[in-house]
């Protein structure tokens, strides 16, 4: 009998490394680019594919390495993004291109070449956005641009896929994917839950997303940061500060 598979970009390291393992865990067939880190990790249902998400021809040779490995693809996970800062410290065309290659081009390209597979299953896109899609630190352009874009993906894809594949997108908050041992007790304070957030919390909203459960939920994107999005911010107020550089 075929087993359902799964694919996720930046599988090697953070939430990337935690989506393979559940899935693995579960009994899916794994597969997974990374450029950097290859999992220690060993198992007959899981497959690494060295490769740089900017790049066309290492794309279209994962699409080919995931169709061999792979008997049916129930669930794209475009996970893998990257940041080259912004206009403050003159992030130029190319390293904003480059930002936009991995984080927005790719999961649209993966998106094109593996939706027939997709349909076939009434499988499901889960794209990795972040809170900084919808606000911001200054000099972040590059990275806030493609979590932007990713957002705007996932609804253009959801409506185009509509009836045959499901696309829904996760915006993370702070997410600990190095496992430190503990928090300065204002990093903890500052965000409502009182904890920074764990790769597992990411898998948590994978796994329901992809569930029959959410079958009613389509398009959306989901904000999974401890609250910390919604706490207001004045100077002053609860014991908050402000202080300006220029003074
Ligand atoms: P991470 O750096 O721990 O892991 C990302 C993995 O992607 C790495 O193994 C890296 O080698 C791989 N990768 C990067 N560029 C690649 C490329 N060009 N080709 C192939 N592989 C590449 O990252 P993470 O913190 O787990 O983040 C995963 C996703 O979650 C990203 O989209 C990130 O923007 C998003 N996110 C993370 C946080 C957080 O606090 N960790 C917050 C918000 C959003």
């Amino acid at each position: 009998m075929s087993k359902r598979g799964i694919i996720v970009t930046g599988g090697g390291h953070g939430i990337g490394e935690a989506i393979v393992r559940e899935y693995l865990h579960m009994g899916m067939k794994v597969c997974y680019i990374d450029h950097q880190n290859k999992l220690d990790l060993e198992s007959e249902n899981l497959f690494f594919y060295k490769g740089d998400l900017s790049q066309q021809n290492d794309l279209d040779s994962f699409v080919s390495f995931c169709h061999e490995h792979l008997d049916r693809i129930d669930i794209l996970v475009n996970n893998a993004c990257r940041s080259h800062k912004g206009i403050l410290s003159g992030c130029d065309y190319e390293q904003f291109q480059h930002a936009l290659s991995v984080g927005l081009t790719a999961p649209y390209y993966l998106s094109l070449k593996f939706k027939e597979d997709l349909m076939k299953t009434s499988g499901n896109i889960i794209n990795i956005a972040s809170s900084r899609a919808f606000q911001s630190e200054p000099d972040t352009e590059s990275y806030t641009s493609s979590k932007g874009g990713i957002v705007a993906l996932t609804h253009a894809m959801s409506v185009s896929l509509s009836g045959k594949v499901r696309v829904n997108c996760i915006a993370p908050g702070w997410i600990d994917v190095n496992n430190t041992v503990s928090f300065s007790k204002e990093d903890e304070t500052a965000i409502p839950v009182g904890r920074v957030g764990k790769p597992r919390d990411i898998v948590s909203m994978v796994k329901f997303l992809c569930s029959r459960e959410a079958g009613f939920i389509n398009g959306e994107t989901f904000t999974i940061d401890g609250g910390m999005n919604k706490r207001m911010i004045y100077h002053g107020d609860h014991g908050w500060t402000y202080s300006c550089n220029d003074e």
